[in-house]
């Protein structure tokens, strides 16, 4: 199964992401963690790509694009693939499709977890991140010592996940990732699933258009 998440930043695309792959056992691919560890290892790319993403601005095309393609490459995507924060413009889009097909393959289903965008500046302020393990979590449910509900493990803030840049992003995402409902929506693979609702309520239904 070849999947792409749609929403907009904090929509829950990463949590149901981890379930789906829970689930199916595809690799996830999400062009924003290449970004960011790229970031951490202070490469040349994570040194061009953090102004844009402090901005909370897209990076180039063709950088993301380049990323993409070199990780679809890896033979663990024979069984499929769950794409994360990619596509996220038209041109980006349309460069997946034609990569594909030169793989003899196509996108199956794009899921579109729609949530109100109010909603989601209190999410991603919210929003901390475990060290250790990954794990997605919120300020209310860290510990008084700043430590990971899962493992213990020490929190952060995304550098991007303050209110400016959270609007931003929402800006970015209206303007750039949006056309996308509909470029998806033409080509007959759209599932959208409303997303301001509990995890597991959001997941039955993406299992339920993923079986459909
Ligand atoms: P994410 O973790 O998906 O929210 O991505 C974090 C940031 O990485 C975004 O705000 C962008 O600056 C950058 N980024 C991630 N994926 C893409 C993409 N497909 N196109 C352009 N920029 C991206």
């Amino acid at each position: 199964m070849n999947l792409v998440l749609l929403g907009a930043p904090g929509a829950g695309k990463g949590t149901q992401a981890e379930k789906i792959i829970e689930k199916w056992g595809l690799p996830h691919i999400s062009t924003g963690d290449i970004l960011r560890k790229a970031v951490a290892e202070g490469t040349e790319l994570g040194l061009e790509a953090k102004k844009y993403m402090d901005a909370g601005e897209l990076v180039p095309d063709d950088v993301v694009i380049g990323l993409a393609k070199e990780r679809l490459a890896q033979p663990d995507t024979g069984v499929g693939f769950i794409l994360d924060g990619f596509p996220r413009t038209v041109v980006q889009a349309e460069a997946l499709d034609g990569a594909l097909a030169d793989l003899g393959k196509s996108i199956d289903a794009a899921v579109a977890i729609v949530v109100d965008p109010e909603v989601i500046v209190g999410r991603l302020t919210s929003r901390r991140t475990c060290k250790e393990c990954a794990k997605i979590t919120t300020v209310a449910a860290v510990g008084p010592d700043g430590t990971c509900p899962a493992c213990g493990g020490e929190v952060y803030q995304r550098d991007d996940d303050n209110e400016t840049t959270v609007r931003n992003r929402l800006d970015v995402y209206e303007r750039s990732t949006a056309p996308l409902i509909d470029y998806y929506r033409s080509h007959g693979v759209l599932r959208e699933i409303d997303g301001d609702r509990p995890v597991d309520e959001v997941f039955a239904d993406v299992v339920a258009a993923l079986e459909a």
